[in-house]
């Protein structure tokens, strides 16, 4: 079933302890489409400058990403400068530039309209509800969102929630969009005001899974190194959502299931810089995290 997403699609330079890169792909658009084109069929809807590389976007459409909806306007494209020291956990934003994202008003193209599943990546919420006025009944929708429009755009932020099936937010936006510091109420919180399910991201401590009356964990993948953890979030949201779509159930334990995917996606992300890693892995790559996954949470009861 395929999988619509809206988002950015940006260049991105980023420090991290081991090293740099400069205008390097990124953007949740681009880090979502490249996890969840290992599952599904992707259709990708943004903006991008003219000074885009978009060459570089053809290792995704080979994948089966359909960037009919990606639009190139007259001006310079999103870009976004991050640092991280020590803590991975923690991204430290030193430039936003929004470039033609500023004028940008999505136009779902009509082939995209009827995507059973949708996922508003992390852009302003404005553009996140005009979507959401062209889709037409998906059967869940999910978003994203980060502390630069929890900031700035909290009003058009709470008219989302209460037109999202599903939120996909780190701890301290979880914390910030609340303001809650247990991650339990918090949750609670956010549910009251329209989502059904709230993942909670951790980064190297895992995800949680809130429904209305059930909580799932997953852990982080214990990697030995984490290179660049930019695009981990967006990553984890293809890996759920592409798994979603793949199966075509919204269950319990298919969102279980989707948890362990989006981990799986994520820790494969954090490995190189930009989406690198991601566009060298294949189905067999995935399928032994996954089950690395199960044995890393199971035992025996002792009965
Ligand atoms: P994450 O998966 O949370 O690490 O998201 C990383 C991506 O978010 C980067 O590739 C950035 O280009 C993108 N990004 C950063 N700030 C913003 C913003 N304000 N709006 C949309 N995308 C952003």
């Amino acid at each position: 079933m395929s999988l619509l997403v809206v988002g950015s699609v940006a260049l991105d330079s980023v420090e991290t302890p081991f090293g740099k890169a400069d205008e390097v792909l990124g953007g949740s658009a681009t880090f979502f489409s490249a996890a969840a084109s290992h599952l599904t069929a992707v259709q990708v809807v943004g903006v991008v400058g003219d000074d885009y590389p978009v060459a570089k976007l053809e290792p995704l459409a080979k994948r089966g990403v359909d960037l009919a909806g990606l639009e190139r306007a007259p001006g310079r494209s999103f870009r976004w400068r991050g640092r991280y020291r020590h803590d991975l956990n923690v991204a430290e934003t030193l430039e936003t530039h929004l470039g033609v994202f500023s004028n940008f008003s999505p136009k779902i193209p009509t082939q995209f309209r009827k995507a059973p599943f949708v996922f508003l990546g992390n852009i302003d919420p404005r553009l996140q509800l005009e979507v959401l006025t062209q889709v037409e009944r998906p059967r869940l929708v999910a978003c994203d969102t980060m502390n630069f429009w929890i900031e700035s755009r909290r009003p058009d932020l709470m008219k989302l929630l209460e037109r999202v099936d599903a939120i996909t937010l780190n701890d301290g936006e979880v914390r910030q969009l609340s303001d809650c510091y247990n991650l339990v109420k918090a949750a609670r919180w956010i549910m009251k005001r329209g989502p059904k399910l709230v993942i909670i991201k951790k980064g190297e401590h895992g995800a949680f899974m809130f429904t209305g009356d059930t909580v799932f964990f997953a852990p982080a993948y214990p990697l030995e190194e984490v290179f660049d953890p930019t695009g981990a979030g967006d990553s984890f949201a293809g890996g759920f959502m592409g798994y979603l779509a793949k199966c075509g159930e919204v269950t319990e334990p298919a969102l279980r299931r989707a948890v362990i995917y989006g981990s799986a996606l994520g820790s494969f992300a954090v490995e190189k810089f930009s989406i690198e890693r991601l566009l060298e892995i294949d189905h067999r790559d995935i399928a032994a995290r996954v089950a690395d996954f199960r044995k890393l949470v199971a035992f025996e009861e002792d009965l």
